[in-house]
């Protein structure tokens, strides 16, 4: 098994870690069930260090001692801190910034650890090795930062990659091939950025990134709180109670994504007053309306910047837990002319995307390649209706597969292909991905030479390729997505309809290829006895035996059609032999002939 190495998602709000299982890019939950930790350090004043969920928790009491938000500080002096930080940020010697008495790399280091522990836990193994994400404005102090900070958790750091290429991995966008354009909207808890990426050479290239390192999801609890406060007449808080009350707002926020009203319930929240008031999401939208603004405002910056419209780009993904808001993905969609995909949960794709780098840098991910596989056989309909398989079931893809195919009639000048893909003897029984015809040069039956040749490339597009081998012609038809999109339920059916037809399958297919040789047989023979070469006997068994394969043909039994044309067969075997022998002294007298002329 090749070594386990991480994705982590270093959130300014919360960080999520992965790892490949078996072939497939997975989340790890915590121990609460969660797949994504809160980047928050709780430390205590004995040294003591609580990370997550746990952290949080001591906000009530010891508001001064968790830190969140953390990732603001990395790979910057503490002359750069002007914002309002919501623990005592102080310079150290070096000037670097140090909050409770810890450098930032320190207190990531303390996020990077957890997300480690819980891989280990779940994973039931030590691992060392991790690929961390960083904002795509990241500049290269605060990379160097992160990466440090990954050092200090006893990890070695393989790759630090840009979040908005790690959440198009996550959505696959790497697929959509060269040149394509994707946007990745992020909106998290404390930052916004919209980025453009170009694919180039399969990475992806930053086009443009814009965004603000002060505008997410902790704004608009600010601003639902404001207008909370407002409708109840409060105005001074104490930073205890200011926690409750964003943790509540915060609560209300996420209910009126899925709920059209919610209650902002703080009962007795000072000993004696309470709150209770309603919010609906209309009201929520035309609190959040300027806000979501400011990002729209940032995106038509980014793609100034790069010089595009929206439809110059191929697709565009929201990643980011605040882009769960209905009211952010109307606005988005609208300004892009496009539903943006939300296949992914936009707050773990990050994760995902760093993940499924890490699978690639082990090579756990190319077993997941190899488990990429045609889920039914391919081929196509061969003389006589059957399907002639080229590449069978299960075959691991990228492949390529060929076979010499040869015309049934004299003088045909064109082969129908019909590409079938399935699992049934009979070619009507399979479904049809697509037909076309070739030309050829007319020969006699059997002489043409059709070479047909079905290649699937890694992202199951099927290629058929005829050759006509006479003249080097060749016809190509893509037949798209044929191997991987065939939704599993319709491969069941066809496999467990193959397995419950298969006898009368299979008698259908010999019946079917000993009709075919009784066809060319029996006219053969009668020519053979024209010429009168056979013995009595000879002449008395073949009669019989090609009587029997007449009837054999009529009654449409497979087994005693196969047994007459081996009677028959066997019946002109020292007949044909005799012929060959005549045939060959013929040839040999021309060619002596031949030879003593030229002498
Ligand atoms: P970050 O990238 O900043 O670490 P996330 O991507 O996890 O963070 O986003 C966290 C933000 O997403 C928080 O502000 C949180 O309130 C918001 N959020 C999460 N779920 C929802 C939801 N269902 N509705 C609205 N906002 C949500
Ligand atoms: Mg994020």
């Amino acid at each position: 098994m090749s070594e386990i190495i991480l994705g982590i998602d270093l959130g300014t709000t919360n960080s999520a870690v992965g790892v490949v299982d078996s072939g497939f890019p997975i989340l790890l939950a915590n121990e609460d069930g969660k797949r994504i930790t809160p980047s928050a350090v709780w430390i205590g004043r004995d040294g003591t260090i609580e990370v997550g969920e746990k952290a949080l928790r001591r906000r009530a009491l010891e508001p001064e001692r968790v830190i969140t938000s953390i990732k603001r500080l990395m790979g910057r002096r503490a002359d750069e801190v002007e914002e309002h930080f919501p623990v005592p940020v102080d310079a150290g010697n070096d000037c670097l910034p140090r909050v409770l008495g810890k450098s930032p790399e320190e207190i990531s280091a303390e996020i990077l650890c957890e997300m480690k522990r819980i891989a280990e836990w779940r994973m039931e193994t030590r691992i060392s090795k991790a690929v961390i994400t960083v904002p795509a404005y990241f500049h290269d102090a605060q990379r160097a930062a992160t990466k440090r900070a990954g050092e200090l958790a006893g990890l070695e750091v393989v790759r630090i990659i840009n979040e908005p290429t790690a959440a198009a991995l996550a959505y696959g966008l790497d697929k959509l091939g060269d040149h394509s354009r994707v946007a990745v909207y992020d909106l998290g808890g404390g930052t916004f950025d919209l980025s453009i990426l170009e694919m180039r050479d399969g990475v992806f290239q930053v086009l443009a990134t814009h965004g603000d390192t002060r505008l997410g999801g902790d704004d608009l609890d600010a601003l639902i709180l404001r207008h909370i406060e407002e409708k109840a007449g409060i105005d001074e808080t104490t930073d205890a109670l200011r926690v409750r009350f964003m943790e509540e707002a915060e609560r209300v926020k996420r209910a009126l994504t899925d709920n059209d009203q919610a209650v902002f319930r703080l009962p007795f929240y000072d000993g004696t007053h309470s709150i209770e008031q309603l919010l609906t999401r209309a009201e929520l939208e035309t609190i959040a309306a300027p806000w979501i603004g400011r990002t729209l405002r940032h995106c038509r910056k980014a793609l100034a910047d790069a010089a595009l419209k929206p439809e110059d780009l191929q697709a565009i993904v929201l990643v980011g837990g605040s882009t769960r808001i209905p009211a952010v993905r109307r606005a988005v969609a609208e300004l892009f002319q496009r539903e943006p995909d939300v296949s992914q949960h936009p707050d773990e794709a990050i994760a995902l995307g760093a993940t499924i780098q890490g699978g690639v840098m082990s090579g756990a991910l190319r077993q997941m390649i190899l488990l990429d596989v045609t889920p039914l056989s391919l081929g196509i309909e061969t003389f006589g209706g059957l399907m002639n398989v080229l590449i069978p079931r299960n075959t691991t893809i990228p492949c390529k597969a060929g076979e010499m195919f040869t015309n049934a009639a004299d003088g045909q000048a064109a082969m129908r292909v019909r590409v079938l893909q399935g699992e049934r003897e009979m070619a009507r029984d399979n479904w049809q991905l697509g037909n076309f015809d070739v030309a050829f040069s007319p020969a006699p039956k059997g002489q043409a030479r059709m070479g047909v040749q079905f290649k699937i490339d890694e992202n199951g597009i099927l290629e058929v390729l005829a050759r006509d081998v006479s003249t080097g012609r060749d016809t190509v038809v893509k037949l798209g997505n044929a191997a991987v999109n065939v939704d599993d339920e319709a491969v069941e059916t066809m496999v467990s309809e193959s397995v419950e037809h298969a006898f009368t399958d299979m008698a259908e297919r010999v019946f079917t290829e000993a009709r075919l040789k009784a066809e060319e047989l029996l006219p053969a023979v009668e020519a053979v006895l024209a010429q009168g070469l056979a013995s009595d006997d000879e002449r008395g068994e073949i009669q019989a035996a090609a009587a029997a394969v007449r009837s054999a043909l009529a009654g449409g039994a497979a087994n005693p059609l196969k047994a007459a044309v081996q009677r028959l067969d066997t019946a002109t075997e020292a007949l044909a032999a005799r012929l060959v022998e005549q045939a060959m002294d013929e040839a040999l007298e021309r060619t002596m002939g031949g030879n003593e002329v030229v002498c």
